[in-house]
């Protein structure tokens, strides 16, 4: 019995349809947009218009009611053209949204999902703080209990969308003598609370522009109890099984810049000459190339299969102790690092044009880097890793 390893009829029209709107509507404004550092303001309603916004929310709710896999196949191809664009579209719909439907109340989920389908609200996820990295369980932004509200007091860095967002979800200490037992997950409307407390700040980057970062600060910012989301001292549970789909989809913008790498590459070697040939030719060119595009399977699949065993699962949801933790660690950590093995092999077989940023290549390398650090470092990832296979002896061969 063969494995099946091919998309469906309808992931294939997916993958068609994100692509052509992806070269279409993406490329030609993304050189500009790049040296701007500036998100295409309707990015959103455009990926509205093509369905990724709800891909896996429930129709009820304005979704597609598809799943992880077709996650991964939207993000890998916006990430074709931008891989950060992609990253900005799943830190809102996966990261912020989709973390709070699966944790959130039915009133809760009819207020907020129809806005994040339509591409009206866009939203931030907020872990990281200036002195609480890759330790985000000793995160120290406060949410004191008065009355029938909570007290924010805190700050939050490199939030991605932050500075464009209308919608955040964001963990605080609901009892700081409980260690990562007294954390709790809350959300808000961000107009709402501009000047009662919420300010933002925008961070300048080196890559991943046009997605926009921000460093946000709580100043004694009352949110009602009703923001609060998944259960008091319940955040790390919130925060661990959201970290997992996180890193499965978003190893699809690495997957769509490996992918394009590879593609540019071949068109520049056969076409530039050079010695009277034309550098395809040449065999330390060859090697590059075939070393592309077995990186480039290895991680396709590796992604895929972490995806596709998500979506088996009948709450489709991992968190510290499972299966899918390891291998959503092991997914990004294998596709960010040969990403950026993949970007560098791709700038040198374009030479010195590579290193100008008329040429696409050169986003995909700026951008590429950026999936050793961000949600959880490739070191963070390997402690992941070994954790979850010490838990079990790899007793379930996943
Ligand atoms: C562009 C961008 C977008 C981001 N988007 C978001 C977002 O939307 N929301 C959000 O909450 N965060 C976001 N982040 C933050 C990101 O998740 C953190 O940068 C990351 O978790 C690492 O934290 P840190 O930068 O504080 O590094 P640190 O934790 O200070 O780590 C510094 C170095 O030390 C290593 N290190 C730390 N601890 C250990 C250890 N125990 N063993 C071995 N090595 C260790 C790290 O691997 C790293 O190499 C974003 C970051 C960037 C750059």
């Amino acid at each position: 019995m063969s494995l099946n390893f091919n998309f469906s009829e309808e992931q294939k029209m997916l993958e068609e349809s994100v692509y052509r709107w992806a070269t279409s509507w993406l490329e030609p404004q993304m050189e500009h947009a790049y040296e701007a550092d500036e998100m295409p303001s309707t990015l959103f309603k455009e990926t509205a218009n093509l369905g990724i916004n709800g891909i896996v929310f429930e129709e009820k709710h304005g979704g597609a009611g598809m799943g992880y896999v077709e996650t991964l196949i939207a993000y890998e191809n916006i990430a074709r053209v931008s891989n950060a664009l992609s990253m900005t579209v799943g830190a809102s719909q996966t990261l912020c949204f989709d973390n709070f439907r699966r944790n959130a109340t039915e009133a809760q989920r009819i207020s907020v999902l129809p806005k994040a389908c339509s591409g009206e609200w866009i939203g931030c996820l907020g872990i990281t703080e200036p002195n609480a990295g890759s330790d985000a369980m000793s995160m120290t932004t406060k949410a004191e209990k008065k009355g029938d509200r909570y007290i924010i007091n805190g700050s939050k860095i490199f939030i991605t969308n932050a500075p464009v967002a209308q919608f955040m979800v964001f963990y605080a200490k609901t009892d700081p003598n409980a260690g990562p037992k007294g954390i709790s997950t809350f959300f808000f409307e961000i107009d709402k609370y501009k000047d009662k407390g919420y300010k933002c700040e925008k961070i300048k980057k080196w890559g991943m522009r046009t997605s926009p970062t921000g460093l946000v600060t709580f100043e004694d910012m009352e949110l009602p109890e009703e923001n609060l989301v998944g259960g008091l001292n319940k955040g790390v549970a919130v925060l661990t099984s959201g970290l997992c789909t996180e890193r499965i989809t978003l190893s699809g913008c690495t997957l769509g810049s490996q992918r394009s790498c590879l593609e540019l590459s071949i068109k520049y070697a056969k076409e530039r000459v050079q010695f009277k040939k034309p550098i395809a030719e040449f065999q330390s060119i060859q090697e590059k190339i075939a070393d592309m595009y077995t990186g480039y399977l290895a991680s396709k699949w590796l992604a895929y299969s972490a995806a596709s065993f998500c979506d088996s699962l009948t709450n489709k949801s991992g968190g510290k102790g499972t299966d899918l933790d390891r291998m959503a660690a092991a997914s990004l950590l294998f596709c960010g690092e040969m990403g950026t093995k993949i970007a560098l092999d791709a700038i040198q077989i374009h030479g010195g044009y590579g290193y100008c940023t008329e040429y696409a290549i050169s986003r995909h390398f700026l951008d590429q880097k950026l999936w050793e650090i961000g949600a959880g470092t490739s070191e963070v990832r390997r402690m992941i890793i070994a954790r979850e296979l010490y838990r079990d002896n790899f007793q379930s061969g996943r």
